[in-house]
This record gives structure tokens, C-alpha cells and sequence, in this order.
């Protein structure tokens, strides 16, 4: 089994009746709704406004991957949790960072860079897959139209991506990395541009196609404990030695 946690800010969800009409009951169960539709996950939600903002130790370290969506209250996560969360990509764990989630403190830590980009509400958006043989393009078509989506533009400033996955075109012109992934540690990343709060697109059935492909893919082949630099004895004295 896979243990997922989908973690969510979870303001716009109580405040903005748009986003309350769009994603009834929250953004973050419409997405654990999807993925428990594959039965190797075990999904669950953690929000900012629980107890620990939702990931004390204890779930933070039973997670195999992690989904994060956040966007008004950034500022609100600890750093000390961002860097638990960082330091357990570091050991192992996927983490998937959705949309406005490009400007959370894991990502920029993660990153280590601004992640600023351009932005703009309400465009046109076709998500063309540029990596048809990525896993996590796995059954997905060669464009995905989506009729309303937060325009986000370029420059993204990230690291360059080790697999770019997905680029979007909008609109108004511009263009996006819009699903990008990174090595970092023995963690696997994925960024995915979609989900803005009041538009649909976490309805849309190839959306939640390439969430679940990702994180199946994130899932942690290796985990290690903590993050240290041992001694290390030298292999041929030691062979020399019992010979
Ligand atoms: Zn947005």
C-alpha cells in the first residue's frame, strides 16, 4: 500500500463561496476522493487548521507521499515543520506541489529558488503532454483542454526541471512548465500547474488521471532514517584482513 496525505490550507474552502460551490466539502477531499479510487493508495487529509497544522511527526513520518495545496496562508506553516517536510524528501518521500502551491515554504525550500512566476485569473488553457513516455503521462492524452484555469506564466523561476512532463499554453499567449519533476535526496518531485480554487479542473477526469499516475510514481522506492555522513571502513583492508 501506498499511505498518501493530502494536505490543504483549506482557506478559500471555508471563506469563498465560489470555491465552497466548486469543490463542495473541500478541495482536499475532492482530491483523496479520486485517489481512493486506486486501491493500492491509503489516503488521508491533514489540514493547516488542525491541531500541528494537520502533520505531526507521527503522520508526517507514516507518509509515502504527499500532496500540498496551499495558497493565502503560506505564511502560517512553520518553518520548522517546512523543514521536516523538506528533510523527509531528502529520505525518501514523494511530495507533489499543486498549483498555487509554487509559492509554499516546502517548495521554495525544496527548490532553492524565488518560484515567482506571472499570473493571471481566468484564461483558456491547453496542457500538452511533451513526455508521452513518463509514467506519469501514462494513458494521458496528447492535450487536455481546460476552459478556465489561472493563467501562470514564465518565467518560472525553478531549478531547471530533470523531466519536463507537461507545458501549458494560455490564452492570452503565454506559456508555463506546467508539470515538472526533480531528483532531490532520494525524494521524488512533481510540480502541476492546474487547480486554481474556482476553476474545475480537479473535476476534470485527465487531471486527476495524471495526479494519481504521480503519485504512484512519487512513491518512495527508498526510505532511509535520517540523513548522516557514517565513517566508513575501507572494503579492500577489510577483504586484505580476512584473507
Ligand atoms: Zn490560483
Amino acid at each position: 500500500m501506498i499511505k498518501v496525505t493530502v494536505w490543504h490550507e483549506n482557506y478559500h474552502d471555508r471563506t469563498d463561496e465560489a470555491t465552497q460551490a466548486m469543490y463542495p466539502g473541500g478541495m482536499h477531499n475532492v482530491i483523496a476522493s479520486f485517489l481512493k479510487k486506486d486501491e493500492e493508495f491509503e489516503v488521508r487529509t491533514a489540514t493547516l487548521d488542525e491541531e500541528n497544522c494537520g502533520l505531526p511527526d507521527e503522520i508526517l513520518e507514516d507518509t509515502d507521499v504527499l500532496l500540498w495545496w496551499g495558497h493565502a496562508k503560506h505564511d502560517d506553516v512553520p518553518d520548522e515543520l517546512a523543514k521536516k517536510v523538506h528533510e523527509r524528501v531528502l529520505r525518501g518521500m514523494g511530495i507533489i506541489f499543486l498549483h498555487s502551491a509554487h509559492m509554499s515554504k516546502p517548495f521554495r525550500l525544496t527548490m532553492g529558488t524565488s518560484c515567482t512566476l506571472k499570473w493571471r485569473d481566468n484564461d483558456r488553457e491547453r496542457l500538452w503532454t511533451v513526455l508521452p513516455q513518463h509514467p506519469i503521462a501514462k494513458g494521458v492524452d496528447e492535450y487536455i483542454e481546460l476552459e478556465s484555469e489561472e493563467m501562470y506564466g514564465e518565467r518560472f523561476d525553478i531549478p531547471q526541471p530533470d523531466e519536463l512532463v507537461f507545458l501549458g499554453w494560455f490564452a492570452g499567449g503565454e506559456v508555463f512548465r506546467s508539470g515538472c519533476t526533480w531528483y532531490k535526496g532520494l525524494g521524488k518531485v512533481f510540480y502541476f500547474q492546474p487547480g486554481h480554487e474556482t476553476n474545475p479542473s480537479y473535476h476534470n477526469e485527465q487531471v486527476q488521471k495524471i495526479i494519481t499516475n504521480a503519485v504512484r510514481w512519487a512513491a518512495p522506492q527508498v526510505m532511509i532514517e535520517k540523513l548522516d555522513c557514517p565513517h566508513y571502513a575501507s572494503l579492500e583492508k577489510k577483504r586484505l584482513e580476512n584473507n
